[in-house]
């Protein structure tokens, strides 16, 4: 990497923590030859969540949606170095992250300096301190998680075949919960009841009518996000294939066979399960909690607080924070979010470049006509510095039997759409939002190969 530019500047550090959604469409957009960009990621590719729900049970397989960081460095104009570690903690004053290898051959911390630091590690899955979830659920959040959830799902199908029919254990067994009716419940009960009504059923056919999927949510509906006809439609459509929805039902505590709830806040009931999935939703990562810790602007402890510029609250000149690990307000934590102000960052720091050549050769200058030319630009850049506006452009979940919603914003019109038009709406939208032709190609064999095969169903 070459150190500095023409006219003598030298170039700054960008450090990205994170190859998620914020991260990546921040590296995607930036003009990397204008920083020494360093990437620090304990996962080495960038995963596309909104086909996650899918993998599991085979839809999709898990390879169509990861797509390696370095390959995405690669199509950026300059050079991108990435470290495989973990962010420990981070020491805004110094302006160092200390980072942890965790590659297995090489187990070393050291630090990592940086001029500009742009945080972006995501959240990790809540429990409420829930007795008994760690240990017993499962989680769905990283392709190791759809890992977990696939070789469960075999394993206990099988075992409850060496049951007799009628024995309570091969109905316990064959009784698979789903806890939080967020969409990543919703949408991955739903791949749970496709793949037991469109394929289990033709090689397992006695076994398969014994399943049941149930979905537990507290609230009184499952996702609140969407517009009320299209939750209607949802829950309607559970209740049509056979998804046993329980709503104003919230998991006290989980034990390694049974799950303890509150009905109404007041009748308790336990239920038996064979499988587990908890998704209730976000909450902040170790690294998160180190700096809430440690800088004193940082009052919410649900997610890193940040002015309007993503600037984080008490380190404005130096640290970036996007995405599910910022405490955000007035809308969810998703994609579209992280997506949205990774771009804008990556156009904050193209522009920032601009006017810090420009106080360089100000500073390097003794004709004053020049100096007073050079001040007048860098007072209208700096005045072009926008802020961040987030556009929402909508909500889109899959409910299953080919069917999905789609909750549309354009400018102050929205627009509900349902079942198989919605489902060929969402396939497109996802296509298109995918980071490369390969993941776009893959994922459209997946559905081919389902849509004429049927699913994978070995471990
Ligand atoms: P992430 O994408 O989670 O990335 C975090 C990154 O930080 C990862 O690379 C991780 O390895 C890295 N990291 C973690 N800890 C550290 C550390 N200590 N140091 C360095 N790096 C670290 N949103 C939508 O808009 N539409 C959808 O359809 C949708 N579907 C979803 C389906 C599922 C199953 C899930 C779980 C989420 C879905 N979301 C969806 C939400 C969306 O995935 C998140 O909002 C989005 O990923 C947030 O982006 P992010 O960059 O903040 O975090
Ligand atoms: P969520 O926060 O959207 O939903 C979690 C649900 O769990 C809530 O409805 C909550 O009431 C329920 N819950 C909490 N504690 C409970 C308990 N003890 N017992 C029963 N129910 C309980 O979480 P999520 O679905 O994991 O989504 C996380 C984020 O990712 C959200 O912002 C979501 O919008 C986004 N996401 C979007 C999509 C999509 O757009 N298709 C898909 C997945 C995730």
């Amino acid at each position: 990497q070459s150190t500095a530019f023409a006219n003598g500047l030298k170039k700054k550090e960008l450090v990205i923590l994170g190859t998620g959604w914020g991260a990546i469409s921040l590296l995607k957009k930036l003009d990397t030859s204008l920083y020494n960009v360093t990437v620090v990621s304990p996962r080495s590719f960038f995963l596309f969540t909104p086909l996650l729900p899918s993998t599991p049970v085979g839809t999709i397989e898990m390879k169509s949606i990861v797509e390696p960081v370095r390959s995405i460095a690669r199509r950026t104009p300059g050079e991108v170095h990435y470290i495989e570690a973990e962010a420990l903690d981070i020491d805004p004053k110094a302006r160092t992250v200390l980072v942890q290898s965790v590659s297995e051959s090489e187990f070393f911390v050291s630090n990592v300096k940086y001029d500009y630091l742009v945080v972006s590690v995501g959240a990790k899955t809540t429990t409420f301190n829930i007795p008994g979830v760690y240990g017993n659920a499962l989680f769905l959040k990283e392709i190791g998680d759809a890992q977990n959830i696939r070789m469960k799902l075999m394993k206990t199908i099988e075992q409850a075949s060496s049951f007799p029919r009628n024995d309570p254990e091969r109905k316990r067994l064959l009784t698979f919960v789903v806890v939080g009716g967020g969409p990543t419940g919703v949408e991955f009960a739903a791949e749970l009841q496709d793949y037991v009504d469109q394929d289990l059923s033709k090689w397992m056919p006695d076994l398969s009518k014994e399943m049941s999927v149930i979905l537990i949510e507290a609230l009184p509906n499952i996702l609140n996000m969407f517009d009320k006809t299209l939750i209607k439609y949802a829950e309607d459509l559970f209740a049509r294939d056979r998804i046993d929805l329980q709503v104003n039902t919230a998991v006290k505590s989980v034990e390694p066979t049974y799950i303890h709830t509150l009905q109404s806040g007041q009748k308790a009931s336990d239920i038996p399960y064979g499988m587990l999935v908890w998704a209730t939703g976000n909450e902040p990562i170790e690294l998160s909690k180190v700096l809430m810790g440690k800088v004193p602007e940082q009052t919410n402890k649900r997610g890193l607080l940040i002015n309007d510029k993503l600037e984080l609250l008490g380190a404005e000149d130096s640290v970036y924070a996007i995405g599910d690990c910022t405490a955000h307000t007035g809308f969810f934590p998703t994609a579209q979010v992280a997506h949205q102000e990774g771009e804008y960052l990556a156009r904050t720091l193209d522009k920032k470049l601009e006017i810090e050549q420009l106080e360089w050769d100000m500073l390097n200058s003794t004709d004053e006509t020049k100096v007073s030319r050079l001040q007048g630009e860098i007072n209208l850049k700096k005045s072009k510095l926008d802020k961040f506006n987030y556009k929402h452009m909508g909500a889109l979940a899959y409910i299953g039997s080919e069917t999905a919603i789609a909750d549309l914003h354009m400018g102050d019109s929205s627009y509900q759409l349902k079942g198989m038009f919605a489902f060929l709406f969402w396939k497109s939208a996802y296509l298109a939002m995918c980071l490369s032709i390969r993941n776009r190609i893959l994922i459209a064999m997946d559905w081919t190969k389902v849509y004429f095969l049927g699913r994978d169903s070995s471990v």
